[in-house]
């Protein structure tokens, strides 16, 4: 072979960084059974319980009845159903935008959108934690990239007094994905309301979860278009179900629908899938005990791990890390939890950076308070590990 590919894989394995899949024989819910035992399941994003709602796999099989499986085409040939342009049509009205646009997953909604709205001689601002897809289109757009201090708006705003180029976008994961904190976005709005830079906020773990109706950060800041002129989420995650969206001003789908290379050259989603969004929206617009059940797994782990003397972090959101530091122990930590019937991943670099690699525990309203118990006891036990 040309190039040592297996010299690259076994480095991995030497330095803890070798990744391997689990392949489930099961949907995901409180436990997923994987290679014959069924495990407790704390890694999934469903945070809700949505995936495998039976009124969102009904909505799933009857649109698939009338529509088939594959859409057929991209959305400009001929492959925009009825059900993508309902489904359009009321993310818009979720997230009080005037129009929202589907797209086919979060990783090409973010590298579209960022490569449209930005290109040679513009700025990009990026928050240092963000997105591995946020920081590939940054990068891909050739603006000139520039990252800040996490959730740090001084740190924004010094890059942003030094920037002297016409078009600046700001760009920040809403809560974000390995640490759970969210981004404080009323400082970041305003900046970018003072240097005349746009902000767009990457919302895959705020729908569905944040908010009183699901809506995100923005509707937990109560942020309008005007502060907030591009809102990006991912329905895979909160909703259970799958693909992306962006909503906004009018002019921004227009122009999106007309230059987003990963929105015009795909083929457009299953149709049944948007159906199957379409309940889960629905579902999750009226999911307050949903999120009331979530809370309360969030706040009684907190307490009781918290008295574990493990290390959280700052996060009140269903993302819930314990920090473990080398990529040896988080392997330990997981494969113990793992013997114990617990499944959680193990998040080490380039997710993270170099030494935080940790437990990534993620909660959702299909658990029940048993479950975190089992989790923290079997926690308690690993305590007693190696260093
Ligand atoms: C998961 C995720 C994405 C990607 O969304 P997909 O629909 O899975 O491609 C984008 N941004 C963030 C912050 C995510 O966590």
């Amino acid at each position: 072979m040309p190039f040592d590919l297996a010299a690259v894989i076994a480095q991995k394995k030497a330095d803890g960084l070798y990744r391997h899949r689990r392949t489930l024989a099961s949907g995901q819910g409180a436990t997923v059974r994987v290679d014959g035992h069924d495990l407790l399941n704390f890694c999934s994003n469903d945070y809700l319980g949505l995936a495998t709602h039976p009124e969102v796999i009904a909505a799933f099989r009857q649109a698939a009845s009338t529509y088939g499986v594959g859409s057929g085409a991209s959305h400009l040939v001929c492959g925009h159903s009825a059900e993508h342009e309902a489904l359009e049509i009321e993310l818009a009205a979720f997230t009080g935008r005037e129009r929202a646009l589907l797209f086919s997953t979060g990783y090409m909604a973010n590298t579209g959108i960022v490569q449209a709205l930005v290109g040679r001689g513009d700025a990009i601002f990026e928050d240092r934690l963000n997105h591995a897809s946020l920081i590939d289109g940054g990068l891909a757009s050739g603006a000139k990239f520039q990252r800040y201090r996490h959730n740090d708006a001084e740190s924004l705003g010094a890059l942003l007094d030094r920037s002297s180029a016409d078009r600046k976008l700001i760009v920040t994961d809403g809560v974000f994905s390995m640490d759970g904190d969210v981004a404080p976005l009323p400082a970041l709005a305003q900046l970018a309301q003072q240097h005349g830079a746009w902000l767009m906020v990457d919302d895959a773990h705020g729908i569905g979860v944040l908010g009183a109706h699901g809506a995100g950060v923005a509707e937990h800041f109560a942020l309008d278009a005007k502060a907030l002129p591009v809102l990006m989420g991912t329905l895979g995650k909160g909703a259970g179900s799958f693909g992306a969206f962006v909503a906004g001003d009018d002019v921004l789908i227009d122009y999106l629908i007309n230059t987003a290379r990963s929105y015009i050259y795909t083929t457009a989603l299953p149709p049944a899938v948007a159906a199957a969004s379409r309940t889960s929206l629905k579902l999750m617009q009226n999911g307050q005990h949903l999120r009331e059940r979530l809370r309360g797994h969030i706040h009684y782990f907190r307490e009781q791990a918290t008295g574990l003397g493990l290390q959280l972090m700052d996060s009140t959101t269903p993302i819930q890390p314990v920090l473990l530091g080398s990529n040896e122990r988080a392997l330990t930590w997981s494969a113990a939890l793992e013997q114990r019937g617990i499944l959680v991943g193990a998040i080490r670099p380039p997710t993270v950076p170099v030494g935080q690699a940790r437990l990534r525990i993620t909660f959702s309203a299909a658990h029940e308070r048993d479950d975190v118990d089992r989790l923290l006891q079997a926690l308690a036990d690993c305590r007693g590990l190696p260093a």
